[in-house]
């Protein structure tokens, strides 16, 4: 379904950037992930691409928050590739603390990484994405960008910029063939959920279980065949922020 064209996936190393980046290899989409981190791990997300999904894959390692990183990684991908079609906004990073005390570094990080980081990358991959014809960028939000959350003042207000971020671009590159939408994971089993205690927010969530990796993975497949669908926020949260 995807084949010819290539997925640039950020903070893939692991998480749900990792099965983002096997759900669009195995429909067949040649696989451009980036981390900041992991060398290691970034390399063994591209031989199971390779070796499970038969598409071509490399590894990038890039500091998505780093306007001049990024510009060098995109020129990377396109003398690799030739093409960006799809590009996935997921990197992301929690820094909590109530707002009363938290430190400025922890809230301007969060947002460089979180929402700066979501701009960088369409801002070097924007041509690209023009020149497919059927470009579509996917941002990683989160349902707390639509709740807000005690304790995650600055996490939630990053996710929710990526909202605004995503409507705007959705409507800046319509008339160009490019489509951008958003996904909101609720409660998600990866690293970055392992330390928190979970059972007072499973009992929150209707659907009664936490989701896994493959369920964003599915919405991300779903929204990259999607050709009528831009400028959406789809909920992947057992019914969470309903
Ligand atoms: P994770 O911590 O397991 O993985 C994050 C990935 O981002 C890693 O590959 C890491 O190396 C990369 N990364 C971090 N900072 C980076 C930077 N500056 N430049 C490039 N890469 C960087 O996280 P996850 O749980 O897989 O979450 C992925 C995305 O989904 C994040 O944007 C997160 O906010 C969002 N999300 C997660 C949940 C959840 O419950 N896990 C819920 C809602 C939204």
């Amino acid at each position: 379904m995807l084949s010819g064209k290539t997925a640039v996936i950020t903070g893939a190393s692991r998480g749900i950037g990792e099965a983002i980046a096997y759900k669009l290899a195995s429909q067949g989409a040649s696989i451009a992930v980036i981390s900041s981190s992991g060398n290691a791990d970034l390399e063994a997300v591209c031989e199971k691409c390779r070796c499970e999904f038969n598409v071509t894959a490399k590894a990038y390692r890039c500091d998505v928050s780093d306007f001049g990183d990024v510009k060098k990684t995109v020129a990377a991908i396109k003398a690799d590739f030739g093409a960006v079609d799809i590009l996935v906004n997921n990197a992301g990073i929690t820094r909590d603390g109530l707002v009363a005390m938290m430190k400025e570094d922890d809230f301007d990080r969060v947002m460089e990484v979180n929402l700066k980081g979501a701009f960088n990358m369409i801002r070097h991959t924007a041509g690209m994405l023009m020149r497919s014809r059927e470009g579509c960028i996917i941002n990683i939000t989160s349902v707390v960008g639509l709740t807000g959350n005690a304790g995650q003042c600055n996490y939630a207000a990053s996710k929710a910029g990526l909202i605004g971020l995503t409507k705007s671009v959705a409507k800046e590159l319509a008339p160009k063939g490019v489509r951008c939408n958003a996904i909101a994971p609720g409660f998600i089993e990866t690293d970055m959920t392992k330390d928190l205690d979970n059972s007072p927010l499973i009992k929150m969530i209707p659907l009664g279980i936490p989701g896994q990796v493959e369920d964003v993975a599915e919405a991300a497949a779903f929204l990259a065949a999607a050709k009528y669908i831009t400028g959406e926020v789809l909920r992947v949260d057992g019914g969470l922020a309903m």
